[in-house]
Order: C-alpha cells, then sequence, then structure tokens
C-alpha cells in the first residue's frame, strides 16, 4: 500500500516515509492509494473478536509488512490497553467513551500507535527525529505521553496561551526528558502557523530531521478507525444501524469513520459537531469552503478555523459534494448551548459529560430528532475532570479527581514562554541538545 499527496506533487511513498514525514513535501497530507475492504465475517462476527483483532484486522493493509506482524502485534497491545465502553444514556443514544487512556482524551490511541511507530522506524535511523506538534488541548498531552521516553525522539509542543486548561498544561509541561513544552503568545492558529513554516524552511530541515505528530499525520489518523468498529461490536442492536456523531475540530477522528465505513463499516450516517467554529457546518450547507479565524469557545480542542483533514474527508468521495452529502452531515452550537446539554444530560440521565461530548450529543440530538426512529452514538472524547469549572457549575456536582490527574499537581511543570515570531522558534529549536 502507498500513500500520494493530496496536492499530487510528490512522489508516492509507504506507510514508514509517510509516517516520518508527516505532511508530503508538497505541502499536501497523505492519503492511502486505495480503501481496504473488510470481509463479511469480519464484520458480521465482530462481537466475537478482541479489540486487538480488529485493530490488527483494521490497520494492518495500511502497514503492509513494514512493520512485521510480531512487531505490530507489540504496538496495537500498547496502544489499546484501556476500555472503549459504549454507554447507554436513554432508549436512542449511546455514549461511545474514548476517554479511559493515560491523558483522559480520545487522542491516546493516535499518539500511543504513532510514537511506537516512529519509535520502531527510528531504529535504522542516525539521526535524532524531533516531533513538531501545535495542540489546542488534548493532542499536546497525548503526544507528550505517548512519546515520554521514546529513544532517539525529541518533541517540541506549542500551545496558546490562557487557552489550555490547566490540566491540559500539566499535561504537557509536567514530563520534561524528551518532552519540551513552548506556551505562545498567540492562538492556536498562530502555533499551527509556526509548525507549517518550520517545516517549509529548507536550512532547518538540514539540520534537523523534523516530523509532526498532527492528526495530519498517518500513524495518527488512521488507527482512529478503531473506535467506530469498536463501537459497532457494542451496538446491539445490528438491524438498525447507528448515527454516529463525532466531535469535531480538525476531522481528523470523523474523517477515520468515514474511511472505516467506506472498508464496509455498516453506520447510517456520520454528524460533525462543531462548536462555533462553523467552516464545515456553512461548507455542507452552501458547498463553499471558507476558511476563518479560529473562535475560542468551551470545547477548545475543537476551536479550529481551518480543519487540516477536511481535504481528506473531500479526498475520500473524489471531492464530490453530493455524494459526501450522503454520509456526512454537520451541525455547530454554540457554548450556551453545549452549557444545556451538559445540565440536560446530567439532569434528565445522570451523565456527566465534557464540552466536546456534549456538542457531540447536540449535534446526535438534532439529527435524530429530524428522523424519528433513528438512534446512535455520539463519541465522548475527553473525561469531564478536565473542564471542571464550566462541567460543576452546570451540573452543580463537584466533580472528582481521578488519581492520575491529582498526581499531575505535585510534579514539577516546565515550560518556554514565546511570542509568535519564526526566528525565535527557529533559534529554540536549533539550540535544543
Ligand atoms: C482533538 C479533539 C477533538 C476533535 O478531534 P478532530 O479529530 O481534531 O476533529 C474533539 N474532542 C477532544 C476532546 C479532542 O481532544
Amino acid at each position: 500500500m502507498l500513500f500520494y499527496s493530496t496536492n499530487k506533487h510528490s512522489p508516492k511513498v509507504n506507510f514508514k516515509d509517510a509516517t516520518i514525514q508527516g505532511l508530503a513535501p508538497d505541502g499536501g497530507v497523505y492519503f492511502p492509494e486505495r480503501i481496504p475492504v473488510f470481509s463479511s465475517p469480519f464484520i458480521n462476527k465482530i462481537e466475537q473478536l478482541s479489540n486487538f483483532e480488529i485493530a490488527f484486522t483494521v490497520i494492518s493493509p495500511y502497514i503492509n509488512k513494514i512493520i512485521p506482524d510480531h512487531d505490530l502485534h507489540q504496538i496495537i497491545n500498547e496502544t489499546i490497553n484501556f476500555d472503549f465502553p459504549l454507554v447507554r444514556i436513554n432508549e436512542d443514544v449511546c455514549s461511545l467513551e474514548l476517554f479511559h487512556g493515560p491523558t483522559l482524551a480520545f487522542k491516546d490511541v493516535g499518539a500511543r500507535f504513532m510514537s511506537r511507530c516512529l519509535g520502531f522506524f527510528r531504529k535504522d535511523e542516525s539521526r535524532k527525529v524531533t516531533v513538531l506538534v501545535a495542540t489546542s488541548g488534548d493532542t499536546g498531552g497525548a503526544v507528550a505521553d505517548g512519546f515520554y521516553n521514546v529513544e532517539g525522539v525529541d518533541v517540541v509542543i506549542l500551545y496558546p496561551s490562557g487557552k489550555v486548561s490547566k490540566i491540559q498544561e500539566l499535561q504537557l509541561t509536567t514530563h520534561g526528558r524528551n518532552i519540551n513544552a513552548i506556551e505562545i503568545k498567540g492562538t492556536f492558529d498562530d502555533c499551527q502557523h509556526l509548525v507549517k513554516q518550520a517545516f517549509n524552511d529548507i536550512d532547518l530541515n538540514e539540520k534537523l530531521f523534523l516530523t509532526s505528530a498532527n492528526s495530519i499525520n498517518i500513524a495518527r489518523w488512521l488507527p482512529q478507525q478503531f473506535y467506530y468498529l469498536f463501537a459497532y461490536k457494542q451496538w446491539k442492536n445490528k438491524g438498525q444501524l447507528p448515527v454516529i456523531s463525532v466531535p469535531s475540530g480538525n476531522f481528523g477522528n470523523v474523517c477515520a469513520g468515514i474511511l472505516a465505513h467506506l472498508s464496509g463499516l455498516p453506520i447510517r450516517r456520520f454528524i460533525a459537531s462543531c462548536n462555533s467554529n462553523n467552516v464545515v457546518p456553512c461548507y455542507m450547507d452552501t458547498g463553499n469552503f471558507i476558511s476563518k479565524p479560529s473562535i475560542i469557545t468551551l470545547s477548545n480542542a475543537m476551536d479550529v478555523g481551518n480543519p487540516s483533514n477536511f481535504v481528506r474527508i473531500l479526498e475520500l468521495f473524489n471531492n464530490q459534494y453530493i455524494l459526501l452529502k450522503e454520509v456526512l452531515s454537520s451541525f455547530s452550537f454554540n457554548d450556551h448551548q453545549t452549557k444545556e446539554a451538559i445540565k440536560l444530560l446530567y439532569r434528565d440521565y445522570h451523565y456527566l459529560a465534557d464540552p466536546h461530548g456534549a456538542v457531540g450529543y447536540l449535534g446526535l440530538q438534532k439529527y435524530l430528532s429530524s428522523h424519528p426512529g433513528s438512534k446512535g452514538v455520539f463519541l465522548e472524547t475527553a473525561h469531564p475532570i478536565k473542564f471542571p469549572n464550566v462541567v460543576e457549575e452546570v451540573t452543580g456536582q463537584k466533580l472528582k479527581i481521578p488519581v492520575l490527574i491529582n498526581k499531575l499537581f505535585e510534579l514539577e511543570s516546565k515550560k518556554t514562554t514565546m511570542d509568535v515570531n519564526y526566528n525565535d522558534f527557529k533559534n529554540y529549536l536549533t539550540s535544543l541538545k
């Protein structure tokens, strides 16, 4: 299996090179040259399979033995060594909880998978690898945790000052060792722009072996398909296909779901649920894609004004808007609606949702209410404790702090603070030991 660049001006590469490069040299994102097909016994007997067997079946066509099966087994085992429960909310709605990993956010799976792949590929390289990542919230923590102590890999994380929660910041700044955190006095888009400039800087790329850990990296993107198969495995009423609502920011997760669907996973429809950053909902309404500066919201990991994975969604449908509309709907909700959803989920169902999951719930609810008889799943992508202020304010409940999080407050926090200035950033990178 080879991967081509969505800009079509770079050579095709295998899984290894696509993972190491992150972004293609022509600035496009990598995309598989064909979409694997799941066998019908695999789908029909999915309840009898372990999560490990499911994950291996899904991912191995993309790896195509570039990682020997024995090593891939180990990578998968370490990637999904926690639960992905489908929790019943009411008659029509379930929550797929993706926050049971080490950083309590769904990005753990992609980050763990990618870090271990890169650790494996690094074995035949002499140069050190520097992983650059811009985060609007949870990516950084998952990447920091996933890469912590991976031999020969340095990680540099950029995050927007004052725009991530206290716990998120601790998850970025308390690892130390090969994990470096930079607080940028700007927005997430500024962080992302600095990272893009670094990748386009020929001089810098001669000095350092740079790669990205953002959701554009195929080794982060592809394993997100697992969630949708895990959801389907636990979905009881197979006669009625689930609608799946995905809280979306950079659109990697929902795009992975659609990829699994095009490989043969039975799903009725996908809903990309957005906060006030509504570029894609507008696109779905009008057919015009117009990026906008990001807006700060309660669901900060989805504050993205120009979602970098959207091009992959278009690619999945050969840029045919009509075909895309058959599979995907997209809605936008503001912070007030998000709070109301958190309140209602707690009041009516005793379910504690975080702001991202709440947006997912709203999108699902909106679709179900206009399609009577349909049922579905929303993805709950972060643990509510990561957003204690709003969840406690709205539900009136004091949240219990998980042990994992409590420990963070005892650790030393280290970061570098920087203006939005490419030269400063470059100097920082070249001076990393
Ligand atoms: C990253 C993130 C999202 C958005 O996922 P995308 O793949 O970027 O669309 C949603 N919720 C949480 C908690 C996240 O961290």
